[in-house]
């Protein structure tokens, strides 16, 4: 260990090297994207340091004059962007942002209804590997064998079937849109609450570009690093009207603020004190995406995933569902005989990174997987357009029709490597 004030080299020599991996290679994993200097800055700032538990104004620690407008300017910025009534940014993650809404709704025992994991969904919505499967007693809706589509009719007969306390949507691999409509009749039938989690496609609602949440669910969750384009984190939002969905009371009669109830699961119900150089940076990005050029940013994400998707299905990859709405798409490689594991560590020796994933009704296990994921937030961030997905396309087709061939992957990674120093990431 390198003793203090001298720089650390066994870590920063490694923080230079994952810049060079970031810098060189063809970043396509769904979930992933690149923050700006800005949003850097700020997570690497003095705000580390400061202790803050509680709310601005509302703190158990000393000091915290200036952490409460950083925080009030993150939640301010927030509740413009997606034009909501009430937001807490203080998740440390998306999954911490689901155990609260789970906290402040559920008890241990209570029933509920996500998308599964195996068809796109999310480990937080009820897998039994996670709290949410292990404490709740999860049921799942999936996709149609036939369109890859989900069936909301479907879902409403699960759900009268279930009769779950709470229905989530929203997915990690699901490439089209929610009908969230349809799914608040479902919950509204049976009683239950409609959790929406946005995580993946969130900078493209806020855009107006997808269908939007608000006006239907009672309580949405994201993570701020994915289409979001801020730090790794998570938040959670209300719409205009759902205050108190339930009538719900406390023991002297008064109403229970559905925002109270949530504000006190985040903290001191799942977390500690909360990271405010992240909700710094949460504030920067939420900024960023209030800017203009934010919209044109998702436009061509948008575009960028249907043109990636088109030029799949043009040399015959199997694309779930036929194509996509938002920034991602799941493609089925059983018809090319390649396993999900195999594309991924072979895309990886060309500078490309995508994941493996499962795909509805696999036959793999998921450390295997039939399919790969992939997405077009990180690389339209670049500065890649339209007309470079065909190109990202081809060179993903080489590498995996020549997977054993290394001579024929070197000389895509070098036309990868090449071709991006054209698109210089950082500063
Ligand atoms: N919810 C969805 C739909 C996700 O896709 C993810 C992450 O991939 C999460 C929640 C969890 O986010 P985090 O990794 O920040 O805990």
């Amino acid at each position: 260990v390198a003793p203090a004030r001298l720089l650390d080299t066994a870590v920063f020599d490694l923080i230079a090297q994952e810049k060079i991996r970031q810098t060189h290679g063809l970043e396509l994993i769904a979930s992933e994207n690149y923050v700006s200097e800005q949003v850097m800055a700020a997570q690497g700032s003095v705000l580390t340091n400061k202790y803050a538990e509680g709310l601005p104004g509302k703190r158990y620690y000393g000091g915290c004059e200036i952490v409460d407008q950083v925080e009030q300017l993150a939640i301010d910025r927030v509740k413009e962007l997606f034009g909501v009534a009430w937001a807490n940014v203080q998740p440390h993650s998306g999954a911490q942002a689901n155990a609260a809404v789970f906290l402040a709704c559920l008890k241990p025992g209570d029933k509920i209804l996500g998308f599964d994991l195996s068809h796109g969904g999310h480990l937080t919505h009820g897998s039994p590997v996670n709290f949410s499967g292990k404490y709740f007693v999860p049921s799942f809706y999936g996709v149609e064998k036939e369109t890859g589509l989900i069936d909301w009719d479907k879902v409403k007969e699960t759900a009268r079937r279930e009769r779950p306390k709470m229905i989530i949507c929203g997915a990690s691999a699901y490439s089209r849109d929610w009908d969230y409509a349809a799914l608040r009749e479902a919950a509204d039938e049976v009683g239950a609450l409609l959790l929406a989690d946005i995580s993946h496609p969130s900078a493209l609602i806020a855009t107006g570009l997808l269908n939007s949440p608000f006006e239907h669910c009672h309580i949405v969750t994201t993570t701020t690093h994915k289409t979001l384009r801020g730090p790794r984190g998570g938040l959670i939002m209300l719409g205009q009207d759902f205050e108190n969905p339930f009538g719900l009371k406390t023991p002297k009669g008064e109403i229970r603020q559905m925002s109270a109830v949530l504000d006190g699961a985040v903290f001191p119900g799942t977390q500690g004190g909360p990271l405010e150089h992240v909700i710094a940076a949460k504030a920067v990005a939420f900024g960023e995406a209030l800017n203009a050029d934010f919209k044109s940013y998702t436009q061509q994400v948008a575009r960028n995933a249907q043109a990636l998707a088109a030029g799949f299905v043009g040399l015959g990859y199997d694309i779930i569902s036929g194509g996509t709405d938002n920034h991602l798409m799941l493609i089925d490689l059983r018809s090319k005989g390649i396993s999900g594991k195999l594309a991924e560590n072979t895309l990886v020796k060309a500078d490309i990174t995508i994941n493996k994933n499962m795909v509805p009704f696999d036959d793999k296990s998921p450390f295997v997987t039939s399919g790969i994921r992939i997405g077009s937030a990180a690389v339209t961030t670049r500065g890649l357009g339209e007309s470079d997905m065909g190109r990202i396309v081809e060179l993903i087709d080489e590498t995996l029709t020549n997977h054993d061939n290394d001579t024929r992957i070197g000389q895509v990674r070098q036309q990868v490597n090449s071709w991006l120093q054209d698109y210089p990431l950082f500063a």
